[in-house]
């Protein structure tokens, strides 16, 4: 069992820092895991953050709401930004240190390096709907992989595609960095927690309701059997249409390459992305592997019901 500490974790806010921590724990023969998150910090990522102190020595989380992973358009500027309360979690999590870097500390103005996963991983679904995202998810994760050079590094399977990448792009550049996926955290009711799920009102929240509904029967359909994708696809569907959620995508894909598949089998991922009003949100499930959302269960804001 890792030892519990309750001090307030070293803050490091530059890429030198960083790696000096890393290393001095490295040199004392500690294992080192990363938690990279943008904050706004809910159970979600506490379970990343669980999972690490049960695996490493030392555990480093990142807070960095990466500017690369916007588009021109999107919600950068109004991301939920909570450090006070993120801090407060941390210190109880037993964490050993956070990372918070300025932009200019992550993208100096004279960076010219980008980075690329090639084929459908970062070409299809997200990168489509959201040019450029994964591109910068790629090139933040590829970074602090470099400075914190950690034994494992923690993700949650919510975000499918980017764990795709990450996986492909750790492999790779030959980082030898363990990329673990860890399952997705729901409220009670069944939505996946997410740091935007903070946009709806009260009203969008319950129309929201219609992703993890449609997953769970997508997920009990394939379970007695069904394997035609096209009518898995239009259950997840039709609950998105009887609230008016406008999708983006809902696909079945093989989980490591994310070429469509029209048959699926056990560990296939169905993906959904759909805007309720103004937000946008992602939802994923395991076929065969991941526990069906449990839908229609007690309602709020109780963080609670990992799969
Ligand atoms: P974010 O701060 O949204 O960039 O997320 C940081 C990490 O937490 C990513 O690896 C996400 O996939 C993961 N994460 C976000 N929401 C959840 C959730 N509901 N359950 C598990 N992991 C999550």
């Amino acid at each position: 069992m890792p030892t519990r500490i309750t001090e307030t974790p070293t803050r490091l806010s530059t890429p030198e820092a960083l790696r000096r921590w890393s290393l001095r724990c490295h040199a004392a023969g500690m294992s080192v895991g990363l938690v990279p998150t943008m904050g706004a910090l809910h159970a979600g990522h506490r379970s990343l953050i669980e999972r690490a102190r049960a695996d490493c020595d030392r555990v480093v989380v990142s807070i960095f709401v990466n500017p690369a992973q916007f588009g021109p358009s999107e919600d950068f500027d109004r991301y939920p930004r909570t450090l006070e309360a993120d801090l407060a979690v941390l210190v109880a999590s037993g964490v050993h240190a956070v990372y918070l870097p300025s932009v200019a500390a992550m993208y100096p103005p004279e960076a010219r390096t980008r980075v690329h996963v090639d084929g459908p991983i970062a070409e299809v679904l997200e990168a489509v709907s959201r040019p450029g995202h994964l591109d910068g998810v790629a090139l933040v994760v590829t970074k602090l992989f470099t400075a914190t050079r950690p034994d494992r590094a923690y993700f949650g399977r919510k975000d499918a595609q980017q764990c795709a990448v990450v996986q492909r792009l750790a492999a790779d550049l030959d980082t030898g960095v363990t990329v673990v996926v860890c399952p997705t955290v729901r409220d009670p009711d069944g939505l996946a927690l997410s740091s935007r799920n903070a946009y709806l009102s009260p009203q969008e929240r319950a129309r929201a309701l219609a992703i993890p509904a449609g997953l769970a029967e997508a997920a009990s359909l394939f379970d007695a059997g069904e394997r035609a994708g096209t009518r898995l696809l239009d259950a997840v569907k039709r609950h998105l249409e009887s609230v008016d959620a406008r999708i983006d995508y809902v696909a079945l894909v093989d989980p490591d390459t994310f070429v469509e598949v029209d048959f699926p089998s056990p560990g296939c991922e169905i993906l959904v992305a759909a805007r309720i009003g103004n937000t946008r949100l992602i939802d994923a499930m395991q076929l065969g592997f991941d526990e069906a959302p449990v839908v229609g269960g007690a309602s709020g804001n109780e963080c609670s019901g990992s799969f």
